[in-house]
């Protein structure tokens, strides 16, 4: 069974649970890490979890929002850390006490009973990657921060049976707020964040029978609206608004099978 959990979700941090149980055995991935340690223990326990039950971290790309706790989590429990060589180089090359792993773009990684398919993204970042994650049976695919989903990213995730994607801004939002100029140009560029419309774009292309639970994430608090994000995927898929759910800043989501 495979299931998983936005643990807060957007600019002020994003932290994602896998979960994949197998007869007896469970294995749980964090994907970011973009919290303090304290606010990740806490939402951890509101799951029912401790930062120990965790096997292994996944780090998406160096910005703050994504790195956060992720070095004094992985020290302090002693938990293998994965992300890619530029991620590791850009955020100041920490040293992890043997516990980092390198992660490249279509390399295949084992934790346990889920398996990990890493894919590169176009995001202002040195080597960032998103993944999708698979227990043998079913398929999740994590998509935040990037401009614009080219074919290779589109490939990656045919097949997945649910999404946690980024819904971060709308243009109108994002041109009548009071970011400056070149700020706008970074968000709403190739290199930037999806606007709605490009999340259901994507959603569209992918469509097929077996996608189930789409989560909207990484919503911009000033440049969109729940209801905006839940309105474009909706139109997508033929479902109704409510049926998407939205990872909230600071609440998440509850868990969701895959
Ligand atoms: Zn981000
Ligand atoms: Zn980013």
């Amino acid at each position: 069974m495979l299931r998983f959990r936005s643990l807060g979700s957007g600019s002020s941090g994003n932290a994602t649970l896998v979960e994949a149980r197998c007869g007896s055995g469970v294995t749980r991935l964090l994907v970011d890490s973009g919290l303090g340690i304290r606010v990740l223990e806490r939402r951890l326990a509101v799951a029912g979890l401790h930062p120990s039950d965790i096997n292994a971290i996944f780090i998406t790309h160096e910005h703050s929002d994504h790195v956060g706790c992720a070095r004094a989590l992985a020290l302090r429990e002693r938990i293998p850390v994965w992300m890619s060589h530029g991620t590791w180089c850009a955020s100041g090359e920490p040293d992890y006490d043997g516990l980092l792993n390198m992660a490249a773009d279509a390399r295949v990684i084992e934790v346990g009973d889920l398996q990990l398919h890493p894919f590169a993204v176009p995001h202002d970042a040195r080597e960032p990657l998103q993944l999708s994650c698979t227990d043998g049976a079913r398929r999740l695919g994590v998509l935040t921060d990037l401009g614009h989903a080219p074919p290779s990213v589109l490939e990656s995730l045919a097949g997945c049976h649910a999404l946690l994607l980024e819904c971060n801004h709308e243009p109108d939002l994002l041109e009548a707020s009071a970011y400056p100029p070149f700020l706008k140009r970074r968000v709403g560029g190739d290199l930037g964040h999806l606007a709605n419309a490009q999340a259901a774009g994507i959603l569209q292309t992918l469509q097929h029978e077996r996608i189930g639970p789409v989560v909207a994430a990484h919503l911009s608090h000033k440049n969109n609206r729940p209801d905006l994000a839940r309105a474009a995927l909706a139109g997508a898929l033929g479902c109704q608004p409510a049926d998407i759910a939205v990872a909230h800043a600071t609440d998440g989501t509850g868990w969701i099978g895959v």
